[in-house]
């Protein structure tokens, strides 16, 4: 089953402009959305979980069309925003048998089967019985992904989920998110590159509201090699440094800076070709060297 965004535009009330036709074909598997604070991420994710409503454009699941038949996708997915509430005195077994019930699941015995099968995979079965205002950070964000989960969805959107976790929580809930996904979609916002580059295998980068790019990472990735050249150079010169040369991005490394620069042929200057990252790609894509910026420079020009 896929999911086809086709056209979709978002303006709040202020004036804000979201979303900007914004247009993707999500196949099953694993989907990173990537983009900084206020790119529109949390906007077309909660239009995904039919929580709002585009002014314009369409989007499909499969069959369904989720603007005008909400309540079918509803059946289907699986939802973890970037902030969620739990009853603090509640186990979480408890709160999952409750979330089962109202999902639909009304035979007793099927339902503990579910929440305990559940409860397993998201590595909670040993704290269970412990209320759910003692968890941690990552224990919560797990516990979230058990909810999301019941009904066996077809389309599980996830924003943001690595935020507020520590490195140690950060790798256990990418580990859980790598073993869903192989016949249902799993949508993945998020502003941190190492997340995409560590478990999806097509993303789309985004930036005030608008699709910069769209890609598979490893090929993308190919794509930049050649063009990225680095230096280490004073703290002191990055302004003027920053002038004279495409930086796609800076770095401090054992007290010195080391510069990133993108470039089709080496710039001149002592300069060394690096291999390149993820990180390459969405900075270049930011900046317009690559995907829909440089376009548009290009049709401009
Ligand atoms: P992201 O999830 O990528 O951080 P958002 O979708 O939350 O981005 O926000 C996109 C833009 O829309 C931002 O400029 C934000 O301030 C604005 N925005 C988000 N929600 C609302 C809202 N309910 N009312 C008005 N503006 C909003």
């Amino acid at each position: 089953m896929e999911l086809q965004i086709r056209h979709v535009s978002k303006t709040y009330d202020n004036g804000v402009q979201a979303l900007r036709d914004v247009s993707l074909t999500i196949p099953p598997g694993m989907y990173g959305l990537l983009g900084p604070n206020g790119a529109g991420k949390s906007t077309l994710m909660r239009m995904l979980a039919t929580l709002q409503q585009p002014d314009a454009g369409s989007i499909h699941l499969g069959d369904i069309d989720v603007v005008k038949n909400p309540d079918a996708v509803r059946h289907t997915l699986g939802y973890l925003p970037q902030e969620f509430g739990v009853y603090p005195k509640v186990s979480a077994e408890e709160l999952l048998m409750h979330f089962a019930l109202l999902k639909g699941i009304t035979d007793a015995r099927i339902r503990r089967d579910v929440v305990h099968a559940l409860l397993f995979q998201v590595n909670l079965w040993d704290v269970r019985k412990q209320n759910l205002g003692g968890y941690s950070g990552g224990m919560r964000q797990r516990f979230g992904v058990a909810v999301a989960l019941l009904g066996n969805p077809k389309l599980l959107i996830v924003d943001e989920p690595t935020a507020g976790l520590d490195p140690a929580e950060r790798v256990r809930f990418l580990n859980l998110l790598s073993e869903l996904g192989e016949n249902s979609v799993v949508l993945l916002s998020t502003h941190i590159v190492d997340d995409v580059s560590e478990l999806c295998t097509r993303m789309a980068i985004i930036d005030h509201g608008e699709i910069l790019l769209e890609a598979e990472p490893l090929k993308a990735i190919g794509e930049m090699r050649g063009r990225i050249w680095r230096r280490i150079i004073d703290r002191a010169d990055l302004a003027d440094f920053e002038r004279e040369h495409p930086v796609i991005s800076t770095r401090m490394l054992a007290g010195r800076t080391v510069v990133r620069v993108y470039g089709e042929q080496a710039p001149i200057g002592d300069f060394e070709s690096t291999e390149p990252a993820l990180e390459d790609v969405y900075f270049s894509a930011m900046a317009g060297h690559i995907g829909r910026r440089s376009e548009l420079v290009a049709t401009a020009s």
